[in-house]
């Protein structure tokens, strides 16, 4: 899977994607990250990509010629199955955009910065539209970060079976149980019975009614999702 992404600080994209399971899932051959600098395509010795918005009011706006250049080059050299812009008022990103898009081939990312893109740019070129969170990032490039790393790992082959996403949560509509690791007590505080048990059954029973437990408490939104999909 390849994505694009444009933007005007490529350097804070640079090491969020390098470590980990995304480094590995480049290192296997699943992961394409690629990385275009706006800049390059604005004319002009200052390399402008910004200017002051129409009606007035604090903020700059992306200009649409850069973004047009960069997105007009890429789209001719491949065909992409989105072109995604990051914004707080796109469809609120969850595990289930993640897999749709994790079947994906190539995905290009343009990431906002100061009030956001010329609305026309959105007009021509955007297919999708991602909000990571009902809160306002600076800048869309974490937005991506977050993207790639959440789609990333669900490509078929990132994973190995230690790391499985399908236990994860949100995978079925329900939190993940919660996990232990040695010493069996710590602070005076033991390990659940049944996780030493050695008793598969068992032990999936208690972690299916844990997710249950916690996703009532802690999201009831989610939780009514579950009820309806079982
Ligand atoms: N004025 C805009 C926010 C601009 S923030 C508004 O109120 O909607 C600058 C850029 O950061 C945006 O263009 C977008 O690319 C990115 N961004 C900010 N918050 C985001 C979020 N919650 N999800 C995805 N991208 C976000």
């Amino acid at each position: 899977m390849r994505f694009d992404i444009v933007t005007v600080l490529p350097e804070l994209l640079e090491s969020p994607l390098n470590y980990s399971i995304m480094q590995r899932a480049k290192d296997k051959g699943l992961l394409e990250v690629f990385l275009h600098h706006l800049r390059d395509y604005a004319p002009g010795k200052h390399r402008q990509v910004d200017d002051y918005q129409f009606g007035g009011g604090a903020g700059m706006v992306m200009k649409p010629e850069p973004i047009a250049a960069c997105i007009d080059k890429l789209c001719a050299e491949r065909a992409y199955d989105e072109v995604i812009y990051t914004s707080p008022d796109g469809v609120l990103l969850d595990q289930s955009l993640c897999n749709r898009l994790s079947m994906k081939n190539n995905i290009l990312i343009l990431c906002g910065h100061y009030k956001g893109v010329d609305e026309r740019i959105r007009q021509k070129y955007i297919t999708l539209e991602i909000s990571i969170g009902d809160y306002v990032l600076s800048g869309g490039e974490l937005a991506a970060a977050v993207l790639v790393d959440s789609v990333g790992r669900l490509i078929p082959g990132v994973l190995n079976d230690e790391t499985s996403a399908l236990f994860d949560s949100f995978q079925d509509n329900l939190l993940a149980p919660p996990v232990y690791t040695r010493p069996a007590e710590w602070e005076g505080m033991p390990v659940p019975d049944v996780l030493r048990s050695g008793h598969e059954a068992m032990i999936e029973a208690w972690r299916h009614e844990q997710s249950m437990e916690r996703t009532q408490e802690r999201r009831p939104d989610l939780w009514q999702r579950y009820l309806k999909s079982e």
